[in-house]
């Protein structure tokens, strides 16, 4: 749906109609709403254990830990952190948190302590909630007052200085917060558009209003209903997972068979076993199905509806996919952590489909608008014209944690995320995306931002400039490669290059390959001119 607003602006709305969204609610009442529906029904399914929560469970544990939050002096806004893979006790911290009126900020447990320190710091988080074998990792932060809270189960032992998990689900009395729809409840970190990596704050309002634009409304189902059995591989650290398969999971009463990593085998075993129905995917798993031939020793009629973002599917893995899962819709979302993230969804599975375009992110949200400018001029553009995609609505972030500068440069004066996105809307209302302005890096949908490479680079002592770029690879989508100038002299080589980051990195930042130059392109304004590098790279004219 086309629409112009008084700046004579090309506003791009969603096929469907506009819904009501109680988005007043803090997020714990809106995700229980319907709980005395659900109280019953398996909620989470531990893949590894087959350990099953009912939604009564998880009701119950959530609160109980909100009240252990309380005692250690979690209050309302003060932050903790999840430092967790895929599993039960991590939706309970988050869903505590939201009870408690606290702000949840998840990391991946496999970065480094210095990647973990930095986010730690940057949040001001005041409890961390780990596992044993992750503690050597953030040890120092206790020195500064931070809790850390272990998981494993007894009678494993747990570091000395920590608290047990289960020690926090003793606690029964939980003082009533006042909760503003305006506090931030999620605090996942993202690169944007440019820069370092940042804390995107999303809100209680901001989640919720995300969460019923997918599943909520007059035509339903979009994505889930309660009888479905949902796929949680994808890491609920990143806010994909976190919303758009746990949150609207539990909205809809769905079940969500949780697996802390991605093992072809057991997730074939699984998805037969526990007749999965919704598998939302990223493209590298995609691929690795689509190849895989073991495949065939399983009973995968279960699943109807397969989607994929985070990152581009190409048409010949949509249509490879397609062919091992004949009950399967597959559709694709497109998101970014600051725009809540869903933008845009197929709408290949509601109650009355659209027909699913090969190739297309859907359509635009409900209670939403998308416009298409120029990037140059900042013109609104038609149909069928790429420019840069940007959004407005509830459900995008409030803005970059303690940094009004980067929040400017993303939301503008009306509203509008600038999304660093290039895409074109059709005739049909669909959306494509066709190109990434911004410098992000997406390893398997991981966000590598070049900034922070460049950071670390720069520090080396033999290296007096440098870029970093994305190079396209099969299996990862994008890997990130250096542009180096080295100083005068200088005898440093491309496996020194490479150590030097691979040390205080996680895995997929690790830089794949160096260039070394005599000099990094650069605007007049100092800002490096990666398009020029990129071009290099897909052109063959460096090695
Ligand atoms: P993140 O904030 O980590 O979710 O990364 C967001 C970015 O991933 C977007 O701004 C896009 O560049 C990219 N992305 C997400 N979904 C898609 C998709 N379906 N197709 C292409 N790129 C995508």
């Amino acid at each position: 749906q086309k629409q112009s607003n008084s700046n004579g602006d090309v506003i791009f709305r969603s096929k469907l109609p506009d819904i009501y969204i109680p988005n007043h609610l803090p997020l714990h009442d809106y995700i229980f709403e319907n709980l005395s529906e659900f109280a019953s029904k398996p909620c989470l399914i531990n893949g590894p254990t087959g350990h099953v929560y009912t939604y009564s469970d998880v009701h119950v544990a959530s609160r109980r830990i909100a009240a252990g939050f309380q005692n250690l002096g979690v209050n309302r806004n003060d932050v903790v952190m999840i430092l967790l893979s895929n599993c039960p006790e991590f939706v309970l911290s988050f869903l505590a948190a939201s009870f408690r009126g606290a702000t949840a900020t998840a990391a991946n447990p496999f970065f480094t302590p210095a990647e973990i320190a930095k986010q730690a710091k940057a949040s001001n988080s005041k409890l961390i909630i780990t596992e044993s074998r992750y503690v050597d990792k953030i040890k120092d932060l206790q020195n500064d007052g931070v809790v850390i809270v272990c998981t494993d189960a007894e009678p494993s032992p747990i570091p000395e200085g920590c608290l047990r998990f289960t020690e926090l689900t003793q606690s029964t009395e939980i003082e009533t917060v006042e909760i503003s729809s305006d506090d931030v409840v999620a605090l996942p970190y993202s690169s944007g558009t440019t820069g370092l990596p940042k804390g995107v704050m999303l809100t209680h309002k901001g989640l919720v209003t995300s969460v019923a634009q997918q599943v909520d409304g007059d035509n339903p189902n979009l994505y889930f209903h309660s009888d479905d059995v949902i796929l949680c591989v994808l890491p609920m650290f990143h806010i994909y997972a976190l919303n758009s398969i746990m949150l609207c999971g539990l909205r809809v009463g769905a079940s969500i068979l949780i697996m802390p990593k991605f093992e072809i085998n057991l997730l074939l075993e699984l998805i037969q076993r526990c007749k999965v129905t919704v598998a939302p995917m990223v493209p590298p798993i995609v691929l690795a199905i689509a190849k895989s031939p073991e495949t065939e020793k399983y009973d995968l009629s279960s699943i109807r509806v397969m989607k994929s973002g985070a990152a581009p599917l190409g048409k010949e893995l949509e249509d490879a996919v397609s062919a091992k899962f004949p009950n399967a819709k597959l559709g694709q979302g497109y998101g970014m952590t600051e725009a809540g993230p869903v933008l845009a969804m197929s709408l290949g599975f509601a109650k009355e489909p659209f027909p699913v375009k090969s190739g297309a992110c859907g359509t635009v949200v409900r209670n939403a608008e998308m416009k298409i400018i120029d990037p140059d001029t900042g013109d609104s553009l038609s149909k069928n014209k790429p420019g840069e995609i940007c959004i407005r609505g509830h459900q995008i972030m409030k803005g970059y944690l303690n940094n009004p500068a980067a929040t400017a440069e993303t939301i503008d004066k009306e509203g509008w995320l600038h999304t660093g996105d290039i895409g074109l809307i059709d005739d049909d209302d669909e959306l494509f995306i066709v190109d990434r302005l911004k410098e992000l890096i997406k390893y398997k949908g991981f966000q590598v931002a070049p900034a922070e490479l460049e950071a670390l680079l720069i520090g080396h002592s033999d290296i007096t400039d440098v870029a970093v770029v994305a190079m396209k690879e099969e299996a990862a989508g994008e890997v990130p490669v250096a542009f180096v100038v080295k100083s005068k002299d200088s005898e440093l080589s491309e496996d020194e290059v490479k150590q030097f980051v691979a040390k205080q990195v996680v895995f997929y930042k690790k830089i794949n390959k160096v260039f070394f130059v005599d000099s990094i392109p650069k605007a007049p304004s100092g800002k490096i001119l990666r398009k020029d590098l990129r071009a290099k790279l897909a052109n063959g004219l460096v090695n």
